[in-house]
């Protein structure tokens, strides 16, 4: 999945023309028909069964909307000239990250998605950025950027995401805490609106654009390069596991770390016990390059009976969860993902009433971790008021594959999802929620209207990214111009 191998890409069968009629896309130009040959393209448009249902798919199985077509773009112009001609011929777009999507984010029902994977370039780096095309993946970037002595100052847990993927949701890790989320150590983007124009934007340049896409979830422009913030790589992490017995030991030793940034990375997970229950460990991470840590001044005040240590090379904690990932992956268990933000005083309550029936075997790698609102400067990024907030992950799996009981977890996250949202939580968008258009309403709030402006001004069409469901889809004949 994480390298699209050339053999593949040339195994595809290309595509020439689009019959508007029928919405046939054909590999010859019959004559005297009413098919239109397509533009020139420096990649491929394709229909060939396995990019379809690839495309079909993602990391939760839960969803399968079938595109007609494939593009494996070779160039920014590719993605300019199939959005252009999807605005003429009123079809939808999604793009297609690494497709770690869980509930069919990234799927374009009877339209086209364009795989990002075929664009993945690096094209600089130098000590404080780089500048990267949307399909490459962290893994990649990082790889690269520690090659020469730095890195972006966040990371997500898991590094085979594109870069495009997650700028579309934000990109939380345990650094947020100390430097905001992956869209906030973006300085630039060029993107493909969603009526086919090429604009770079930054804070200076076309700002509303810019605000607009990073964390906006596809919906306003495809993202085709990133230049993303670096600072010098420490050489080495030193990682605490501090195991309490009770969440609240927890929570109220992540708030005294959070509160004084003693760590550099800050996370927490409700690990499975033998008796069915949970223990509950604070992860902390604290970077070096010579001299160690200091181990008392960072347990003081937090140490529980439990303290385990260990030191690793800072690339290998970046990336410690990638072969875990792929195995999982290879089992192709339905993901019913469930990612909320609570608010700080709402987080013990909410969290404490869930361990009254949740599971180990329901809550799946469960993770509790705080961050600060403060360093969330992205507007589309939705978190609850106040400084504090926690990320409460529920990253489910059906083991084995059982759709009644996919079903009772996702209906399980909408009722958790409505307790979050009453105690004034958001949700992370990364979720296997059943939400409507009104769903999105409340989620967006006060900043409806700028979505809605934004839609409008960028993506007047519908044309982009329909699997996230925030807006009534529009019919083809009205997305015709
Ligand atoms: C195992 C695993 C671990 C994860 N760990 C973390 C974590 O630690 N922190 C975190 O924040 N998230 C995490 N996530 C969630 C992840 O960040 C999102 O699901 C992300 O969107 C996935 O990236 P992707 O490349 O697979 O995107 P896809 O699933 O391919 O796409 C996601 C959405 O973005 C759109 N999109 C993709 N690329 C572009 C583009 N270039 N331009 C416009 N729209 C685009 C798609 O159409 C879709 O709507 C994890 C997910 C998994 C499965």
């Amino acid at each position: 999945m994480a390298q699209l191998d050339r053999r593949t890409f040339l195994a595809g069968a290309a595509v020439v023309a689009f019959d508007p009629a029928d919405s046939r896309w054909l590999s010859s130009l019959p004559e005297n028909s009413t098919a239109i040959q397509l533009p020139h393209l420096d990649g491929e448009l394709v229909t060939d069964e396995d990019a379809l249902t690839e495309a079909a798919t993602d990391y939760g199985h839960l969803k399968n909307h079938r595109p007609r077509a494939v593009l494996r773009p070779g160039s920014v112009d590719d993605v300019v000239t199939l959005v252009r001609f999807a605005n003429e011929h009123g079809l939808v777009v999604a793009v297609r990250g690494q497709g770690h999507s869980t509930f069919g984010q990234a799927q374009a029902d009877c339209g086209v998605v364009i795989d990002s994977r075929t664009l993945a370039a690096i094209h600089e780096i130098t000590p404080d950025r780089a500048v990267v095309d949307a399909g490459v993946q962290w893994l990649d970037l990082v790889r690269a950027t520690l090659a020469v002595g730095v890195a972006p100052p966040v990371s997500t847990d898991y590094l085979g995401l594109s870069v495009g993927g997650t700028l579309c949701v934000g990109g939380i890790g345990g650094a947020s805490q100390q430097f905001g989320m992956l869209v906030d150590n973006t300085v630039e983007l060029q993107v493909v609106t969603g009526e086919g124009h090429l604009v770079t934007c930054s804070a200076e340049q076309e700002p509303e654009l810019f605000e607009a896409v990073l964390g906006g979830l596809g919906q306003f422009a495809v993202i085709v390069r990133a230049t993303v913030r670096l600072e010098t790589a420490p050489a080495m992490a030193r990682v605490y596991t501090l195991t309490y017995p009770r969440i609240t030991d927890l929570t109220a030793a992540q708030r005294t770390a959070l509160a004084d940034g003693r760590f550099d990375y800050l996370e927490g997970q409700l690990v499975p016990t033998d008796d069915d229950g949970f223990a509950f460990v604070l992860e902390g991470g604290a970077w070096y390059t010579t001299e160690p840590p200091d181990d008392a001044a960072l347990l003081a005040g937090i140490e529980p009976p439990g303290v385990d240590l260990v030191d690793v090379p800072y690339f290998e904690w970046l990336n410690r969860l990638y072969e875990t990932v792929e195995q999982i992956e290879a089992l192709r268990l339905p993901g019913p993902w469930l990612n909320a933000f609570l608010p700080d005083a709402a987080t013990d309550e909410i969290v404490t009433e869930l361990l009254t029936t949740l599971t180990p075997a329901d809550a799946g790698g469960a993770l509790l971790y705080p961050a600060r609102r403060s360093l969330i400067t992205r507007p589309q990024v939705r978190v609850p008021d106040g400084e504090v907030f926690f990320l409460l992950a529920l990253l489910r799996a059906v083991s084995p594959p059982d759709d009644a009981e996919a079903e009772r977890l996702i209906a399980d996250n909408d009722a958790l999802y409505a307790r979050v949202l009453a105690a004034g939580g958001t949700q992370y968008p990364v979720n296997a929620l059943r939400l409507t258009p009104a769903d999105w309403r409340t989620h967006y709030g006060d900043r409806w209207p700028t979505v809605l402006h934004a839609k409008d001004r960028y993506d007047p069409r519908g044309v982009l990214t329909p699997g996230q469901g925030i807006f009534e889809p529009l019919s083809r004949a009205s997305r015709t111009p």
